[in-house]
């Protein structure tokens, strides 16, 4: 509707994979039950001290490393003051000024580059639970739980690349293991902010946020409406306020829920309780051997050793599991193009439709691979070895079990191949003497019968082969 640009930048949170929080030594677990792990220090009491778990320091690195961040070797925290019934200390403690990590970048799917400004370590906040009688419940298993928080250049120009960077940014927490990054479970979450303009050479305009966007969808979702809503205001000669904004799933509408804070009003001061983090220089170095092949390395590796497309290298390292199940389930084979494409065609699909992880399937990749080996050696057809998958990821059986007992195994031995062929011809004589009578076409017909008969335990080429013969 409008040729007005936006400029759109991102502050992701991701929670940090830890046994427990990070000041004190409460546990970190999903859990339906409210106000089990706590003590005073997340409750923050009067008094309590807290004391930084040194994993979070070490995730936090490992993040910084994989988003081709500079670590600083100093870093320090502070505590962001204001007041929210999710806050029980009536500060957050985070780090402002010097975080642990600045200036790095991430390459989007279509190659630009995406400046990140800084990556710095925070604990997260309780939650409020709004119920069905109106009141409001807190819950504080959440206070105190690490989070990363990562925060970009303004660098996109639309919610399609937003979408795009939050992909990046989850696959690599996952494949480095520094977040398990489910988004339905709150372990990521995007916060937009959002401003429009003219031309690229006008200032930028003024800006809003968009915060509770649960989702890929609601980003992609809350961020047009908010460029729609802002080209509008600006078309017709008003100005946008610089706000927070709300969005509303259900509507797929963004509100506005209070005026945007400068950093100012949260009277940002060093926290009195934790000294300075310093790193040492080797431990920095040691953890860069720590992060294993990212994504993008492992796409372009799958491609030159598997001769996999593009695109499949892309459905491939979706998730790191699958392509871990996927490399070793072709291993020691020739990974040749037969073998590839049953994988890329059949596991994702099954992944999808059983909506679990390559982990959590019922057979192993060592399973898939005595069956891959069949399908190589052509001693089971493209057919039967999608029955005997199906059958292995019901039951957990062995390929080869399933394989004897559905008689799936299909024999070049020239005499059964002839007995079969045979009895199909006496059980369709009336086929064979048109055939025979000039009406060619019938020979498919043919072909199919002996298929069926066969139910896979013969290799087409070796019916048509010797079927033509008998014909004759
Ligand atoms: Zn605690």
């Amino acid at each position: 509707m409008s040729n007005l640009l936006p400029t759109i930048g991102l502050e992701v949170h991701a929670q940090v994979k830890s046994r427990s929080k990070i000041f004190c030594r409460c546990a970190v677990e999903f859990s339906n039950k409210p106000n089990i792990n706590v003590c005073p220090v997340c409750m923050g009491f009067p008094g309590a001290m807290p004391s930084l778990n040194s994993e979070v320091v070490k995730q936090a690195v490992r993040a910084g490393l994989a988003l081709n961040c500079e670590i600083n070797i100093v870093s320090g925290f502070a505590r962001k003051n204001y007041y929210y019934p999710d806050l029980p200390k009536g500060y957050q403690i985070t780090q402002f000024k010097k975080p642990i990590a600045e200036r790095g970048y991430i390459i989007l799917s279509n190659k630009k580059r995406i400046r990140i400004r800084r990556l710095h370590i925070e604990e997260d906040t309780g939650k409020m639970i709004h119920d069905q009688d109106e009141d409001t419940l807190i819950d504080f298993n959440r206070a105190g739980v690490p989070l990363i928080e990562i925060v970009t250049e303004p660098d996109f120009e639309s919610a399609e690349e937003a979408v795009d960077y939050m992909t990046r940014i989850r696959e690599i927490l996952r494949y480095t293991g520094v977040s398990d990054a489910n988004m339905e479970r709150g372990e990521l979450r995007g916060e937009p902010n959002i401003s429009v303009r003219k031309t690229s050479d006008s200032p930028l305009g003024t800006k809003t946020e968009i915060k509770n966007l649960n989702s890929l969808k609601a980003i992609e979702k809350g961020i047009n409406f908010e460029i729609d809503r802002q080209s509008k205001l600006v078309a017709e000669g008003f100005e946008v306020a610089s706000e927070t904004m709300l969005y509303n799933d259900k509507k797929q509408e963004v509100y506005p829920m209070r005026k945007k804070e400068s950093a100012s009003e949260y009277r940002y001061f060093i926290e009195p309780d934790l000294p300075d983090l310093v790193l040492k220089e080797d431990f920095v170095s040691s953890m860069k051997g720590t992060l294993g092949e990212l994504p993008e390395v492992r796409r372009e590796r799958l491609i030159k050793q598997y001769s996999v497309s593009r695109d499949e290298s892309w459905i491939l390292t979706s998730e790191k599991t699958l392509a871990d199940f996927f490399e070793r389930s072709v291993a020691n084979t020739g990974a040749g193009k037969r073998i590839v494409n049953f994988f890329i065609r059949e596991i994702p699909a099954l992944l999808n439709e059983k909506n679990v992880d390559a982990e959590k399937l019922l057979f192993t990749p060592e399973d898939l691979n005595s069956l891959l080996r069949e399908i190589e050696r052509e001693a089971v057809n493209l057919n039967s070895a999608q029955t005997i998958l199906k059958r292995m990821a019901q039951t957990g059986e062995s390929s080869e079990k399933i394989i004897r007992d559905l008689n799936l195994r299909q024999t070049n031995d020239e005499e059964k191949v002839k007995q079969l062929i045979s009895e199909t011809l006496a059980e369709n004589q009336k086929e064979v003497e048109r055939y025979r009578k000039g009406e060619e076409k019938l020979f498919g017909v043919l072909v199919g019968f002996c298929m069926k008969k066969a139910k896979g335990s013969v290799s087409p080429a070796s019916i048509n082969k010797h079927l033509k013969e008998m014909l004759k």
